[in-house]
Parts: structure tokens; C-alpha cells; sequence
């Protein structure tokens, strides 16, 4: 739907108090170097209340996404991140005006509204999810064989919600899913319940109590096994496709590591963040993806049987990208690159190889014109924000940090890291004060070498503890990537 603001029926001023002088509309982006676009300026989300009725027979969406927010500026209207349809907008309960452009939801708020207003704006739309528009980049919602998915990053909640799609402005969600009785609708956080309607459809619900991230939300409808039980204390809803076939074993035999593994990665980064845990496995994604509090693993992560190593990389990332998380997408190694260090930890533990030999394994792989040292690792370019060198040289880097202040000092750098920044943002530049604070050393040019300036460092990351010629450690082949 197009449509401009002028000329529509605008309520008046929709009970929030009007600034001194005339507001503009919020800004289209955040101003994201890597995607400008990206997430809407002029406020922060607080809360996103969903509601949705998805007949997977027909492709067929109808919703209601309220959406708890406060301006940050003097506004006149606010945007949000969609490509479906709109079919009505509301602002503290008054019918308000709406144009969509691309993906971009223009919502008039009924009239010029202060700084530091809280706005409740709601949003009904129905469509099919899957059609792609041709204005738009190709739909991010999938339709599988028992169902539909919406999971992946960097973007995919224009396709079922609207919102302010960027990392920097995390809320706390509640998603009602209503399906066909018989089909199950899996999402983040705790389950709060499930509710027959009576006419062949049941209602999921599902609620988040910790800041999410947009790219981290999640929904996955089909034919799906559900084990619940708790993992330290915390509810565990795992969700296994029915269509798994064989790999179903290798998946819950490398989940059921978890119960070491928690505890293991408790000492390293503190008390587990968020308020539910558990999976999702299911032969329709192709990466594994860290969605908030119930990783989704694709059944190609166990294709060569049991796979700890994919599960210790997406149970860390709810420290590191989940809870503390990038600022922007340039930082996006603080998630990458923590995590893979911290599943180089679990290989130590295993007795596979220590993080100092996976680091500098890798560093020997890795010949001077390869391309994955022709970006800084802290501005690796969207091309390669997925790629090795924010995974492998992100997870160096650390190693290189450990060698420089000791190894004790890194872990309290880590630790202090994540209860500081909990359920925050961070950027390159805080982490870089933050492990020199912590040190008590100036680590500038270190920071330069492995993580601020493109190039191969020209001695290996662990060169002062490791002799040139290490074997190939032995958990390289389980460390599967992209993660
Ligand atoms: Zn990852």
C-alpha cells in the first residue's frame, strides 16, 4: 500500500503533550553506516505486543503489533521497519494516518509530540508473508513444507512486524502465535501457555522479559517435538522438527551437553542472562543463528553426527550478542568473534585443542593475500560481517589480548564485560577502554594490529607460548562454520 500523509483523516492530537514548537518526522534510519536505513530515529522501544493468526494453507497473516515506545525528539510521526500492508494505525487508541514507502511505515502521531512522550502505537495488517513485492528485497518469511519460518539476520521483521529493526533499541516482546489445531508455533522466551480457541485453532504464547534484538525474534510454525524441562533452574523449551529424520539423535545428543556446558560457560562469563532457554532444529534454515533464548540450529549442524561445538558458539552469543550486544553492525565481531573464543575455551575443555592452538592454527591457515585480512576485523564491510574475519580473527584477537596481560586478567576483562553491559549495547571503542581499565595497560597498538587495521599480523597470535610447528588441533573439523 502507498499512500501520503496529507490528505488522510488525522485524529487530533492523540492525548500526549505537545512540544513548544513544530515537530518533524522521525528521521528513516539510525544512521547504521552499514545500513542507513536501518531501524528509525526519534525514539526507543520499550515493548512489542504481537499478535498474530497465520493459516499456513493459504499463506494468509493477519495481525495486530502494539508497540510500546518514548520519543527521543520533538515528533510529528514515527517510522517503522514493514513491508506488509497496513491496514489501520492506532496512537494512545485514536485511528491516526500512515504511508508506506519500501519498507519504510510512516505512523503520523495525530499531531506534534513532545520529547519524552510514551506512545502506544498499534498496527493491523494481513497479507501473505512470502510474496515478495517488487519494490522490496525478496520476503525474508518462508513457507516450508508443515509451515512458515521467520528467522534471520541482519533483517527479517519487516516481513512479519513492524519495528525499529536495528540492534541498538532492544524491548521486551510478548508473541501470540494462533495456528491450526495440531501445528505447533515455536518463539522466544518462556511459555507462558498455549490456548484452545474452540474452533480448530489454538493460540501459542510466548513471552520475553529481557531486551531482545530484533534480528533475534524469531517464529517457526510446522510440525515440531517439544521437550520442556529446566536447565539450571531456567525453563527449557526445545523444539525438534518432525522432519529431522536421522539427524534428530546427533541434534539432542549434542543438546544434552547443555547441562555441562552451562555451567562451564558460568564461569567464564557469569550467571546465565536471559529467562528461558532451550533450541529449535529444523531442516529449514541453513546457518545456525543465536535467536534469543532458544537458538535455532539448521539440521545440516549435525550432518556429521554429534556437534557440541555449534551448541557452546550459539549458548554463548546469549552473553555476547544477545545480552551485551553490538552497537552497530560494524561491531558485530563483540558477538562473532566472543563466542567463537568462547567455543575455543569448550574445545580445551574437551581436551581438543586449547584457544591458543586453534588461534594460531588458524592464523597459519590463513596465507597474507587471503581475503579475510583485507578488512579490519572491527569494519569487516556487510560483504563479509558473516565471514571469517570477524569469527576466527575476532576470536585471535582475544587470544592475542590473553598473551599480552595474562590469561586471569582476559578472563576478568571478559567477565566484567558482560555484567557491565548486560542487556546493553557496546561498541569497539568501549571494549577497547574497558579491557585497558581493567589491565591497567595501554593495549592501543595491540587493538591496532589485530582488530582496528586490515592486514596479517606478522607473528601469530600465540607466538610467545607456542612452538611454530603445533598439529592441527583436533576439534577444527567439529567447528563447522558460518555460525
Ligand atoms: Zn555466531
Amino acid at each position: 500500500m502507498k499512500a501520503t500523509l496529507t490528505g488522510l483523516v488525522i485524529a487530533a492530537l492523540v492525548g500526549a503533550a505537545a512540544p513548544a514548537h513544530a515537530a518533524g518526522p522521525g528521521p528513516e534510519g539510525l544512521g547504521d553506516p552499514y545500513y542507513p536505513k536501518a531501524g528509525n530515529g526519534g525514539y526507543d522501544v520499550s515493548h512489542y505486543d504481537l499478535r498474530l493468526d497465520y493459516e499456513p494453507s493459504k499463506d494468509w497473516l493477519q495481525a495486530t503489533t502494539t508497540i510500546k515506545l518514548k520519543t527521543t525528539q520533538d515528533l510529528s510521526s514515527v517510522n517503522f521497519d514493514f513491508a506488509l500492508p497496513v491496514r489501520s494505525a492506532r496512537v494512545n487508541g485514536r485511528d491516526v494516518g500512515f504511508a508506506q514507502h519500501h519498507a519504510e511505515l510512516t505512523v503520523s502521531t495525530g499531531g506534534d509530540v513532545a520529547k519524552g512522550q510514551e506512545l502506544t502505537v498499534e498496527i493491523s495488517y494481513s497479507a501473505s508473508p512470502s510474496q515478495s513485492n517488487p519494490d522490496l528485497p525478496p520476503s525474508k518469511w518462508k513457507r516450508t513444507p508443515d509451515g512458515a519460518q521467520a528467522i534471520g539476520a541482519p533483517s527479517v521483521a519487516p516481513w512479519w512486524y513492524p519495528s525499529n529493526d536495528h540492534p541498538s533499541d532492544k524491548a521486551t516482546y510478548n508473541i501470540s502465535v494462533t495456528v491450526p489445531d495440531g501445528i505447533e508455533a515455536i518463539s522466544n522466551g518462556q511459555l507462558v501457555g498455549t490456548t484452545p480457541r474452540g474452533d480448530g485453532k489454538t493460540t501459542w504464547n510466548w513471552a520475553s522479559t529481557k531486551p531482545q534484538t530484533t534480528y533475534a525474534t524469531f517464529l517457526a510454525i510446522g510440525q515440531y517435538q517439544l521437550h520442556q524441562s529446566y536447565l539450571d533452574g531456567v525453563p527449557l523449551v526445545d523444539a525438534y522438527s518432525e522432519a529431522l529424520g536421522d539427524r534428530a539423535a546427533a541434534a539432542k545428543a549434542s543438546l544434552d551437553e547443555r547441562h555441562l556446558m552451562v555451567g562451564f560457560l558460568e564461569k567464564l562469563l557469569g550467571k546465565y542472562p536471559l529467562d528461558a532457554t532451550g533450541a529449535l532444529v529444523t531442516p529449514y534454515t541453513s546457518t545456525p543463528l543465536e535467536t534469543h533464548t532458544r537458538p535455532s540450529f539448521p539440521a545440516s549442524s549435525f550432518r556429521n553426527g554429534p556437534n557440541s561445538f555449534v551448541v557452546a558458539h550459539e549458548l554463548a552469543h546469549q552473553w555476547l550478542g544477545n545480552s551485551v550486544t553490538m552497537k552497530y553492525w560494524k561491531d558485530i565481531w563483540l558477538n562473532e568473534g566472543f563466542a567463537t573464543y568462547v567455543q575455543w575455551f569448550w574445545s580445551a575443555y574437551k581436551g581438543k585443542g586449547t584457544p591458543q592452538q586453534l588461534a594460531n592454527w588458524f592464523y597459519k591457515q590463513y596465507p597474507a593475500d587471503h581475503e579475510i585480512w583485507k578488512v579490519a576485523v572491527a569494519d569487516p564491510t556487510p560483504q563479509y560481517q558473516y565471514g571469517a574475519a570477524v569469527h576466527e580473527r575476532g576470536a585471535m584477537a582475544l587470544v592475542a589480548l590473553g598473551e599480552a596481560v595474562g590469561d586471569e586478567t582476559l578472563r576478568r576483562i571478559l567477565n566484567t564485560w558482560v555484567s557491565q553491559k548486560a542487556y546493553g549495547n557496546a561498541t569497539t571503542e568501549e571494549f577497547v577502554a574497558h579491557a585497558e581499565k581493567i589491565s591497567g595497560r595501554k593495549l592501543g597498538d595491540l587493538f591496532q594490529t589485530w582488530v582496528l587495521k586490515p592486514g596479517k599480523p606478522s607473528s601469530p597470535p600465540a607466538g610467545r607460548t607456542l612452538k611454530a610447528d603445533e598439529q592441527e588441533p583436533a576439534s577444527v573439523k567439529e567447528l563447522h562454520r558460518p555460525y
